[in-house]
Formats: C-alpha cells, structure tokens, sequence
C-alpha cells in the first residue's frame, strides 16, 4: 500500500511504477513497468507532452502493481492508447484483471467503458518469449525461437507489422519468473545498438544460489533496481514466504551480474520509515564491502532518474 507522512517524506510512498527511456522507442510511445500509484506522475507527463501511445508491462497482478492505472488521466482519453501486457496466471489476462477491478461496487466505471482504446498482450510463457521494439517499426510480442532464428541470418532482421527491422536497431525486452506468490515476472531491457543493459527485478523473493537462468537475465547488467522491501531481521524472524527481497540478497545478485555499476533498491515496505529505509541501504552497503562488490547502491525514491 502507498505511505503518507512526514516520517516517509525523503523516499515518498508510491506504489511500483517505472517508466523506461530510450531513443530506441517509436515517438510520442511511452514504456513503463507496472501501474501502481507512482503511475500519477506518468499519466500527467503523457498528457502534456502529446503522448499517444503507453505500453506497460505487469511484473504481476498484485493491487499494489496495478491500482495506480484506473486514476491515471489518460485512462479516460479516447485518443490514447494502452498496450497491457503481463503473465497470464489462474486465468487472468490483462483484460480479466481490469473488469475484475473496474467495475461497480469497487469502482464507478466499468473497464467495458474504456476497453475500445485499450490491448492486451497476455504472457504466458515468459522465459520463452520476448518483446522487440524497433524506432520506426514499433512493438513485436513473439516467441524467442523467432528472435534467435532471424540472428542467424545476414542481414538479421525481424518482421514487425509491415516492415523488416535490423535486430541490431532494437530495444530488446527479455523475461524470467520471479519468486513470488502468484508469480512475478523481472524484465531485462538491452538496447542493441549501444549494449546497455537495465534488469528491474520486484517483488522476487530470495533463493538459495542463483540459477543458470538467472545469470543469463543478469549478463551484462549496467543497471539493476531490485525488491529490497525487508531487512534481513525482520525477514529471518518474520517475512520468509512472503514473496521480497534482503538488501544482502540484492547484493549477491548484483554482484553476480559481473557488470553492474549501479544498484537500486525498490519495492520499500510500507511500514519502512526514511530512518528504515537508510537502514536496509546501510545494510545493502556492510554487504558489498565485505563481498567486495564496487558498484554504486543507492535507496530509490519517488521521482528518482538513473541514466546509464
Ligand atoms: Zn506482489
Ligand atoms: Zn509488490
């Protein structure tokens, strides 16, 4: 849930929302993860900078991660277009969830009102599928076969809509299951023409070793924001099973990525104070030293910019 007071002014308390910038996205297309109250902010840049066209991609269906969107202002503008993608989980699509949160008691509007400028993109089989973003040639869903079998060719170049597209001039979004309670995907965004690599990884539990999967997500991270909602106190006497992360498990996955400059940590619990929050980043800061990890951690709050 969000945090409101003086005790929580420094970090803010939005819930999850992250937009993506790159000069590899089509015009007036804004890319984000998530919907949570952060979502506000988004929603009132779109307006006023003629924003057409908002594709975001759900980490999972948890209220925190979605409720943002049914108040963010251009929900209710008819020429403004929503791409929803997420995992498909117990049945639910994009779609489902939002006629499951849109509808009265719960809410005044039923999503059926506004459903013209929306689509969806379920996900369903996250490892094995991945979404290319082309300047000129826009958005592609496909299957990860796909994307490997047009690297084989010279020129390597994908069908997008009516075009073919260089491989090597997109943005290439990546997927791996988190750790989670019903399940959260992280997604890793590697722009091909410059290298650069960002992984946003919330609401994934620790685990024990990092696996062959996941080291393959992490190669060549720049920049890594990661659930570190608990500190490790409070998780070993009483948050295990409940789905986040330990500042000195973001560490290691950090760490592990060979690359990493930069460390953000996300997804604070709610009942963290700023005072709680510098703690888990203290905590976040004894561990690298010890482990030798050199990148740059920082506590992220609301509004914050990292540019790689
Ligand atoms: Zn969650
Ligand atoms: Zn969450």
């Amino acid at each position: 849930m969000p945090a409101a007071g003086n005790e929580f002014a420094r970090y803010g308390g939005r819930t999850t929302c992250v937009q993506i910038m790159s000069e590899y996205l089509p015009p007036e297309t804004i890319l984000a993860v998530d919907a949570g109250t952060g979502i506000d902010l988004l929603g009132k840049k779109a307006l006023t900078e003629g924003v057409k066209w908002a594709h975001v991609l759900f980490s999972h269906w948890h209220h925190d991660h979605t409720q943002g969107l049914l108040l963010c202002p251009p929900m209710f503008k008819e020429d403004f277009t929503f791409y929803l993608y997420g995992p498909e989980e117990h049945g639910y699509t994009p779609f489902k969830v939002y006629e499951a949160l849109m509808q009265p008691p719960l809410f005044p509007v039923h999503f059926a009102r506004v459903r013209h400028h929306f689509r969806q993109k379920p996900i369903r089989f996250p490892e094995a599928q991945a979404i290319v973003v082309h300047p000129e040639g826009g958005f592609k869903l496909l299957n990860v076969d796909e994307l490997a079998n047009a690297e084989k060719n010279e020129p390597a170049q994908l069908q997008i809509r009516q075009g073919k597209y260089p491989v090597e001039e997109c943005l290439v979004i990546r997927m791996i299951r988190g750790n989670h309670p019903d399940r959260s995907i992280s997604y890793r965004f590697e722009e091909r023409p410059t290298g650069k690599v960002f992984v946003f990884m919330t609401d994934h539990e620790n685990t024990d070793g990092i696996s062959q999967d996941m080291r393959r997500h992490l190669k060549g991270t720049d920049v890594l924001v990661m659930d570190s909602q608990y500190s490790r106190h409070l998780y070993d006497e009483h948050t295990v099973g409940f789905g986040h992360s330990t500042p000195d498990y973001c560490v290691r996955i950090a760490a592990a990525a060979g690359t990493c400059g930069f460390l953000g940590l996300t997804h604070h619990d709610p009942f963290a104070t700023d005072e709680a929050v510098d703690e888990v980043l203290e905590e976040a800061k004894a561990v690298a030293d010890s482990i030798g990890y050199k990148g740059l951690i920082r506590a992220l709050a609301d509004n914050d910019e990292i540019e790689i």
